[in-house]
């Protein structure tokens, strides 16, 4: 039978009315004829929760124990979820990221899938039951428990539905689709049908969600279309996919990533290049003038405490908005972005722009005025009469 994969964001399975949605709506999917994969998130906030339950223990808990603790809000939902399922007649069996063979790098509270060994679940679904899996989380190659960074459950999906040869992998949750922004933000923001693996990577890479940025690339390696969809089944949702149907319009969409750090050295790129390097998978971009650097950071799911900018760095928090597209990266959209934020007397404090996006690190009271204008001035249509 051909397989499908679905994962349920933490929202959709926070209440017990809602698990029992979740569970049947599975169960209506395995009766259409589909072997069925879910992969759930943690209830609501407990992740936030159990963090927070260890800072206040130490300032800079064990990374390893971090992961020990945050996949136990996984195992809530996934066992949850598969008594629902049995207790309305649709067979079903929960296994953690370890046993479905989810192994990954060293890397604790952010690993990297390295090899995707999913025997338990071919197994299980050739008895006949769904498998509900806990995302977020794997196995080392040192035999222990890893987690895949924030938002990580879209990465187990995706990885999964490559491994078991999916025919359709679903990230369902209480957002319906992707917008050209977020709609809690910008009221004129508008669903997206189909978007490109490119664009929805730097969309999550600047602040979307919705969908991880490791998910989008894992799919797009594998060739895997993704539909981030309402989890209700609602709608129509959007189809992530190489390439779009509709022609292609110069901006796909603007983010907003909040919590971000400016930081400035003096000196040139040269003087600064260890501490550079040192900020890793974070930095978001990078700018020099010879005597002065900055480099702006992202700070999501990182300790602040974890690459402390050392020597005369100065560090101002800033938020970054991206504007993401063909034409994401070009002077066009660039200049236009800049001519925006003065019209409204509002600061840019760097600026880098290249590829498919342009990124500006504001100030962060200035922020959610900057991306209403500047949704704007590049989706003029869609802010009076939705365009798609
Ligand atoms: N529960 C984890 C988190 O809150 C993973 C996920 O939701 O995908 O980040
Ligand atoms: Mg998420």
């Amino acid at each position: 039978m051909p397989i499908v994969v679905q994962k349920y964001g933490g929202s959709s399975v926070e209440s017990r009315e809602q698990l029992i949605a979740v569970a049947e709506r599975v169960a209506s999917l395995r009766s259409e004829g589909y072997d069925v994969v879910v992969v759930v998130s943690a209830r609501g906030s407990t992740t936030d929760s159990l963090v927070s339950e260890a800072k206040l223990l130490a300032t800079d808990p064990a990374q390893r124990e971090l992961d020990m603790l945050m996949t136990a809000g996984e195992r809530v939902s996934m066992s949850l979820l598969a008594i629902a399922l049995n207790s309305i007649g649709c067979p079903a069996i929960s296994f953690t990221g370890s046993q479905v063979g989810i192994i990954t790098d060293t890397k604790h509270t952010d690993a990297r899938i390295l090899e995707v060994r999913p025997y338990r679940v071919v197994e299980e679904l050739e008895a006949g039951h769904v498998v509900v899996v806990g995302g977020f989380q794997g196995v080392s190659t040192a035999k222990d428990v890893t987690t895949l960074g924030r938002g990580g459950s879209d990465t187990t999906a995706v990885a999964l539905a490559a491994a078991l040869g999916a025919e359709r992998c679903e990230i369902l949750s209480d957002v319906d689709g992707v917008y050209t922004a977020d709609p809690n933000r910008v009221a004129g923001a508008v669903r997206i049908d189909e978007i490109s693996y490119e664009d929805m990577a730097s969309l999550a890479r600047y602040g979307a969600t919705v969908l991880k940025e490791d998910a989008v690339r894992f799919a797009e390696r594998e060739g895997i279309a993704v539909l981030v969809g309402p989890s209700d089944g609602g709608g129509p949702g959007t189809i992530v996919l190489e390439s779009p149907d509709a022609a292609p319009a110069p901006v796909t969409g603007l983010t907003l990533l909040p919590g971000a750090d400016l930081i400035e050295w003096p000196g040139s790129l040269e003087d600064v290049c260890d501490q550079i390097e040192e900020l890793d998978r974070s930095v978001s971009f990078v700018a020099s003038t010879g005597e002065r650097t900055v480099a702006a950071v992202d700070r999501r799911g990182r300790p602040s405490s974890s690459n402390p900018p050392s020597g005369d760095a100065e560090v101002r928090p800033v938020d970054l908005i991206a504007i993401v597209g063909p034409d994401g990266g070009t002077g066009r959209v660039a200049g236009k972005l800049v001519r925006v934020a003065c019209g409204l007397g509002t600061t840019i404090a760097a600026i880098s722009s290249a590829g498919r996006a342009t990124v500006a690190a504001v100030r962060p009271e200035e922020s959610e005025r900057i991306l209403r204008a500047l949704h704007a001035a590049f989706f003029p249509a869609t802010t009076s009469s939705p365009r798609r």
